[in-house]
């Protein structure tokens, strides 16, 4: 089994004659956190969009756990089921409980018993310390408790690698600390993870590799404490020094 769960090489993206992505290329080995910042505009979502073939790249390939997603005859379906997505918005369905929001998936498209997906469920449910939500509506939690069901369902399906895309940006600050506790939780038990944020210390701390894009090209990546701390190009330190001075942010 290959060490390395998401490979993008040459990706291209355009909308029309908007050219998002030029040429993108990223690797997660297994167990590794990546975290990919940069400015609003600069193409990250479209890349986490393209990575489970959400928006259909115009060029360049994309490799998930083996499986080829670019390849014209892949079972996008099936390639699909080992990614897991959380998004800035929480996207539970509104109409079913915490539990059935967790099981629903596993049922139809794993064909899990009754038994065995709600097992799973709760497992995950206590994983982000929910359990006692579980009959829940999401309309009655707060949204870093959604936020936190969106990653116990992701879960659920027992995914390869989670994609992470700005997930606590929609939320007031005092709720963002519980999901990233729960993000560094999973980080340390050894999923594989591809995070947009712009926590930075939460990418400093847990990330084993940032990658700075801008403009729709990777400026710069490595370390954290490189890219971060000591980042080399003149882009990725205005964009830092935007975010960690955000009292500025409007000069
Ligand atoms: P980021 O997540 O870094 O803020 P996005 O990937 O969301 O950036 O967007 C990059 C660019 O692509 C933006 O100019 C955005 O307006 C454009 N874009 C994104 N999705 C679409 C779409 N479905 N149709 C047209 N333009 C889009
Ligand atoms: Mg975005």
């Amino acid at each position: 089994m290959s060490d390395v769960i998401v490979e993008v090489s040459g990706l291209h993206k355009s909308f029309g004659r908007l050219d998002v992505l030029k040429g993108i290329d990223l690797s997660v080995a297994r167990g590794e956190v990546v975290c990919i910042i940069g400015p609003s505009g600069s193409g990250k979502s479209t890349l986490l969009r393209c990575v489970n073939l959400l928006e259909e790249p115009n060029a360049g390939t994309v490799v998930v756990n083996g499986f080829e997603l670019t390849d014209p005859d892949a079972d996008i379906d099936k390639a699909r089921r080992t990614i897991g997505m959380v998004f800035q918005g929480f996207n539970l369905f509104g109409h079913l409980s915490v539990l059935d929001n967790l099981t629903v998936a596993q049922r139809k498209v794993l064909k899990r018993s009754a038994a065995e997906s709600e097992a799973i469920a709760r497992e995950n449910l206590r994983k982000v310390g929910l359990e006692e939500k579980a009959r829940s509506m999401p309309v009655q939690l707060s949204g870093g408790q959604q936020q936190r069901v969106a990653i116990a369902r992701a879960l659920s399906m027992q995914p390869a690698v989670m994609l992470f895309d700005e997930p606590t940006s929609a939320l007031d600050p005092e709720l963002v600390g519980d999901v990233l506790a729960v993000m560094r939780q999973l980080a340390e038990e050894g999923m594989t993870m591809l995070v947009v944020t712009h926590e930075m210390q939460f990418a400093r701390e847990v990330a084993d590799k940032v990658l700075f894009m801008d403009g729709g090209v990777v400026v710069e990546e490595g370390p954290a404490a490189k890219v971060i701390g000591a980042p080399e190009h003149e882009r990725t330190q205005t964009f830092l020094h935007r975010v960690l001075n955000p009292v500025h942010a409007n000069e």
